[in-house]
């Protein structure tokens, strides 16, 4: 499979699919002025023959202020008219430009099936769709995933030759994270060589959730798309001007997400259309490099190339990112209210602050002061909890296993 054509038939169907998409809204538009038109029409008819039944000539009345109304309204339905046919001229004439797409994928169904397919075989072959990407955006969170999805990135654009066109991104959620992620993150993207940007998307975790008074939960995972998602927007715009490309860009954006860690993310696909973020000068591709692994296997490819990870891993938590995690369980968060005693952090008590100002339950079953009251409750029972570097690898991969890999590091 050529990887240039492939990406220009998915562009083809995009555009295609948006101008029937358009043309569609416009004929809509267009019978709905239509029928607005009408019933002005009828109104003035109808005040029309009653002046006429008046005489034509009292000017004062009642009837003769209705006329005026309904001339008014007629003038403005015939303008809606006017604007939504020439919506519909251009949707055709866009629909027309895209009709050798659109006839031969002329279902939704079927643009949908060929786009996806096309994705597919893409995801097989790394090393080209490397070598026809423009750029290449590694999306970190200094986490485990990150890393490998990096360290695998990094090679097929090695393979390609094509090492200066990717770039790392993290977004730095502030004081809600553990300490020491950004500098991680930093040093994962210098290992390679690569640029290496932070964005700080105002206020953070804990001012978002200050000023909406609200906890984000697993329906409204604002915190993703607000501190996440949507910063990385206007960079990736950035990024393709700096590019001064006169031709649509490809850009690859890769994402450390795996299949294995919830059903939604099984449903995932290795490589998707971002159709939100691709416009016309830019086809933005999301690439789940290592959606395929298991667990076992991330922590393989971490000993296997000695990747740095975070400290905090060797706790037994099994996610970096925030302390508190939104959707964590109750297990999970006791334990990350544990390791805070432990490092003396304040986080807990910022939380609990937080809970009691905004007056709204971090779940919905629980508070956090409930959280922190069992976190208490365990230390007394058991004593501090207490962790060795290489402890997550010595849980996955075995003590033998963890040694070589810290003495890689010393
Ligand atoms: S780690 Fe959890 S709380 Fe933090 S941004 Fe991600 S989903 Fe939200």
């Amino acid at each position: 499979m050529n990887t240039n054509n492939a990406l220009r038939t998915i562009e083809m169907i995009r555009c295609a699919s948006n101008a029937a998409t358009a043309w569609r809204a416009a004929q809509h538009a267009v019978r709905k002025a239509q029928d607005e038109h009408d019933a002005a029409q009828v109104q003035l008819n109808h005040w029309n023959d009653h002046i006429y039944a008046m005489g034509g000539t009292d000017r004062a009345s009642p009837g003769h202020s209705a006329l005026l109304a309904a001339d008014h309204v007629f003038q403005e339905a015939e303008q809606k008219v006017r604007k939504a046919e020439a919506r519909l001229r251009r949707a055709s004439a866009r629909l027309q430009a895209h009709r050798p797409a659109f006839n031969r994928y002329p279902t939704h169904r079927n643009r949908t099936h060929v786009t996806t397919l096309l994705l597919d075989r893409l995801a097989d072959h790394q090393v080209d769709l490397a070598r026809a990407a423009d750029l290449i955006i590694i999306q970190t969170s200094a986490g485990k995933d990150s890393i490998v999805a990096m360290h695998r990135t990094v090679a097929a654009a090695k393979a390609a030759g094509c090492l200066h066109k990717v770039r790392a991104m993290h977004c730095d959620l502030g004081s809600a994270e553990w300490p020491g992620v950004r500098e991680l993150a930093r040093r994962q993207a210098e290992r390679y060589g690569i640029p290496f940007l932070v964005v700080t998307p105002g206020g953070g975790f804990l001012g978002m959730v200050e000023n909406r008074r609200q906890w984000p939960d697993a329906k409204r995972r604002l915190c993703t798309s607000t501190l996440k998602r949507d910063p990385t927007g206007p960079v990736i715009t950035a990024w393709v001007e700096e590019l001064g490309l006169n031709r649509q860009a490809i850009v690859v954006n890769v994402m450390g997400v795996r299949g294995a860690e919830s059903t939604l993310r099984a449903r995932k696909p290795r490589l998707a259309l971002d159709t939100r973020t691709t416009s016309a000068n830019r086809l933005v591709l999301t690439w789940n490099i290592i959606h395929e692994l298991s667990e076992q296997e991330v922590w393989q490819d971490i000993a296997a190339n000695g990747l740095e990870y975070h400290p905090i891993y060797d706790t037994g938590l099994p996610r970096l990112s925030c302390v508190y995690c939104v959707l964590a369980g109750p297990d999970w968060l006791i334990l990350a209210t544990r390791v805070c005693f432990a490092l003396e952090l304040p986080l807990p008590e910022t939380y609990a602050a937080l809970e009691r100002r905004i007056g709204h339950s971090f779940k919905q079953d629980f508070t956090l002061n409930a959280i922190i009251a069992a976190s208490r409750m365990l230390d007394a029972l058991d004593g501090p909890v207490t962790w060795r570097r290489g402890d997550a690898l010595r849980q996955h991969l075995g003590p033998a296993v963890a040694d070589r890999y810290l003495a890689t590091f010393t």
